[in-house]
């Protein structure tokens, strides 16, 4: 059986894994200047016998394993970090990389260069066992998911025309199987008033009392939001991230307000509805003169290519008993002999744009803690590298034998 095989040289490759994370970790890449570690791991996907490799317009990696035209699928992981905070609060230097007792260490341990780590050994082994099944298997290193979840796929899908059938997440699950996330927008809005002089405020309109009105407001349909239909993702939620007022002077009233939001977006609910919904809470708290709008991401890329969308990030789940999530069972209880937790992130990832708007079934496997994630001190485990490298490997021969 190939199981025993692949988790043989998962251990094997236990100490290779390790020391691959940790050589990714000590080049730094944060969004947008990711090129130095995408090249690294350029030369870590040749030396693990990967084949097509190439890097798209927004630099993002895309490397193959096995048989040429299957059906495509995919593993995927962001490998640009946030940045590192305040450096004092790290004992060790954030980009250190150290190995020791059984943790790597570094910013991107867990969230989720890791995860990249453990694809490397999983397309070594494949290679190894010369996999030939009926899946063209894949493994892609995407750039700017921290600033713009999403945005590398967005691109791949709709410029490149690289249309995976399935995709696994490699984000931080703490080798649990993920099916889904509530999603996310951001929501601006701008308020105007008019100004006069602050000694005869009552010949003016204040945008500031209107902002503070939508404010209360938008704290109200908060709780008026609903769960999902079987309360898997949970409830949205919307809550006022900044106020700013300006006006002609320190002793005027004030003529412009801009209020943003972070809104989460359960099951059902989407861009249209959200912004709706805030439109008719200001008019029912009296505030006018508003618009309520989604900026843009219009950032350029380290290739210098600018790529936009609107940050809208749309919510996905898929049903536990879809094909992908057993097959996701399957292959763990082939390895590990129990029963894998099936369960949600907490957090946005690149799902978003894969399932959430092309509809591209996913799941999610990764190495590390979500808790980890922007953290100071940030580890992840090397026993979790090996399962999921071992876990990778094993996917596309579970979904052959359920198929
Ligand atoms: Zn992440």
């Amino acid at each position: 059986m190939e199981q025993k095989r692949i988790l043989e040289k998962a251990k094997a490759y236990r100490d290779y894994t390790a020391e691959n994370l940790s050589k990714i970790i000590q080049v730094p890449g944060f969004s947008r200047t990711e090129k130095e570690r995408v090249l690294l791991l350029k030369r870590l996907c040749e030396e693990a016998g990967m084949e097509d490799i190439r890097i798209d317009g927004l630099g993002s990696l895309l490397g193959r394993i096995g048989a040429k035209g299957g059906k495509k699928l995919v593993f995927d992981a962001h490998i640009d970090t946030v940045g590192v905070g305040d450096p004092a609060q790290w004992k060790l230097p954030p980009h250190s990389g150290l190995v020791k007792d059984g943790l790597v260490h570094g910013r991107g341990a867990s969230d989720q260069l890791g995860g990249a780590a453990s694809m490397i050994t999983a397309a070594r082994i494949l290679k190894d066992l010369a996999y030939k099944g009926g899946y063209e298997v894949w493994f892609s290193f995407t750039a700017i998911e921290e600033d713009c979840d999403g945005l590398c796929w967005k691109y791949l899908i709709e410029e490149e025309k690289f249309v995976p059938d399935f995709v696994v997440s490699t984000e931080p699950t703490s080798c649990r199987l993920y099916r889904g996330h509530r999603g996310r927008m951001e929501i601006q809005i701008e308020i105007r008033g008019v100004s006069c002089h602050g000694s005869a405020p009552e010949r003016g309109e204040s945008a500031a009392y209107k902002a503070a009105r939508a404010a209360l407001a938008i704290e109200k349909l908060n709780t008026e939001l609903k769960p999902d239909d079987d309360n898997f993702l949970g409830k949205g939620t919307i809550t006022v991230s900044q106020i700013k007022v300006h006006g002609p002077s320190q002793c005027a009233v004030p003529d412009q307000a801009m209020l943003y939001c972070d809104r989460r977006l359960t099951w059902g609910e989407d861009d249209k509805l959200a912004i709706a919904q805030v439109e008719r809470a200001l008019e029912a708290a009296g505030v006018d003169k508003f618009k309520v709008f989604m900026p843009e991401y219009a950032e350029p890329a380290y290739t210098g290519l600018v790529y936009k969308q609107e940050l809208y990030f749309p919510t996905w789940k898929i049903p536990a008993d879809h094909f992908f999530v057993r097959s996701g069972v399957d292959a763990y209880k082939g390895l590990f002999a129990a029963e894998p937790v099936v369960d949600k992130w907490t957090f946005s990832t690149n799902g978003v744009a894969i399932c959430g708007r092309h509809k591209i079934p996913v799941i999610g496997f990764g190495p590390g803690d979500e808790s980890q994630a922007h953290a100071p001190n940030e580890i992840t485990r090397v026993d979790d590298l090996e399962k999921c490298a071992a876990f990778y490997a094993a996917l596309p021969y579970a979904m052959e034998a359920r198929s």
